[in-house]
Formats: structure tokens, sequence, C-alpha cells
């Protein structure tokens, strides 16, 4: 993002839903307002936290930990198909805003940042966050698969239109994935499983080989792109 996007983003941030957004490349968008993507053939997977950063914690089960094998396993469930890049494959920390940097490499493809949940105990089940209407299907997709690959659902918001660093700033469809709660302990039970992780990355797996092949067909009307500014930290939840 140059100054001057970052200007005219602040300026039209507040409510012109309605006007045409400024940014209108090839394949890539700083605000998301197209459809989604189709025949995309690179996937980048965002293993959440790390290093210094540990994020969820709940018993001897670490957030960041789970994020990186779920993502390890779901590179290797896209593979050959996709070319696939893991913006972290080790135990190390890299800042939200230089995980959009890293992104934004590349052009035709999506980006899935992997994470895990933590809230209430009595909450379970799946919720994949987006911002952009070019990752709305993606993310409704994903959270479909998810929800049927997991057996409880209790309280989760399910899909979620929010700003996020990660849902609003990368220049490629973008989405956040919660694959669960750690403070639930009957889903944090299922964590442990290898099984039930290469589960999760079956069902992930399977809403982007769909996205790719059917873009936005049998999703009906997307919803509106929203020019707000980008995310920065600060921003609840960015
Ligand atoms: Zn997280």
């Amino acid at each position: 993002m140059n100054a001057f996007r970052a200007i005219v983003g602040v300026v039209l941030g507040f409510g012109l839903v309605s006007c045409q957004g400024p940014s209108k490349g090839i394949g890539r968008s700083t605000y998301g307002d197209r459809p989604g993507p189709k025949g995309f053939k690179t996937v980048v997977i965002d293993a959440g936290h790390g290093g210094k950063d540990s994020g969820a914690q709940v018993g001897g089960l670490m957030e960041k930990q789970l994020a990186l094998d779920i993502s390890k396993r779901l590179r290797a469930e896209l593979q050959p198909g996709f070319k696939v890049v893991l913006l972290r494959s080790d135990d190390r920390f890299i800042e939200l805003d230089d995980r959009v940097s890293l992104t934004n490499r590349y052009g035709d493809a999506v980006l899935v940042s992997i994470h895990l949940n933590y809230g209430r105990r009595s909450t379970s089940g799946p919720e994949t966050f987006y911002w952009r209407t070019d990752s709305y299907s993606l993310a409704r997709r994903v959270q479909v698969q998810l929800s049927a690959a997991i057996p409880n659902e209790s309280g989760n918001a399910g899909l979620v239109r929010r700003r996020l660093r990660l849902t609003r700033n990368p220049t490629i469809p973008c989405i956040l994935v919660e694959c669960g709660y750690l403070t639930n302990a009957r889903e944090a039970g299922l964590l442990t499983s290898t099984g039930y992780r290469e589960r999760l990355a079956e069902a992930i797996a399977r809403a982007i080989r769909d996205q790719s092949a059917h873009g936005d067909s049998g999703m009906g009307v997307l919803p509106r792109p929203i020019y707000a500014p980008p995310s920065r930290a600060g921003d609840a939840r960015g």
C-alpha cells in the first residue's frame, strides 16, 4: 500500500459504501471490491502466532503449535495441485504487518490464516473471518466444510465479517480460520488427535479446491464492499 492509497482509503472510510473503489488492478485489490477468485493455483498459508507469541494456551495445548501442525497438514493436502507457501514453517514470530507484506509477494493466490480459538468453556466449533467481497465465498466454503467435520458446535459465531489485519490489508483474497476452541474440553481433546487435525486440514483443503474450481458459483449475492481503511495495530482484534 502506498501513502496515496492509504490516504484515499481513510477518506473513503466514512460511509461511502456505494462509491467505486480507487484501486482496480488485475488480480489484486487493496479493498477486495471484486468477485471471489477462480482458477488460482497458489495458496499462502499463515500459521497464526509463533515464537514469543504462543497465542491461546490451555493446559498443555498451545495455539501456535496446533496452528502450525494444521497448516502443514493443509499444505500436504493441497500439494501437488497447488503451489503452497507457508509464511512460517517453524516456531518463529512474525509481525502481522510483515505477514501482509510477505503475502503481497504473491499475485494469483489466496491467503488462509490458521488459528485456534479461546473463549467460554461452553463455546465450541469453527469460526471463519472475512472482510472483503473477494474473500466471502472462500470463507463461507471453509466454514461449511469445517462445520461438517467438527462434531459439536455451541455458541460459536460461525461466518463473521470482521476487519482484521489479515482480512483487510493483503492485496489478495484473505480469510482467517479459527479451527475450534481450546477452552472447550471436548474440542481440546479432539485437537490432541492427529487424525482429527488431519480431518480439519482435509476440510479446509476441500473448500479451497472448490473455490478454485467454481469461484463464486452457488454462493448467491456477494456482500457489498466496504471501503474501510486498512486495519492497524491497536484496532480491536486487529
Ligand atoms: Zn490466534
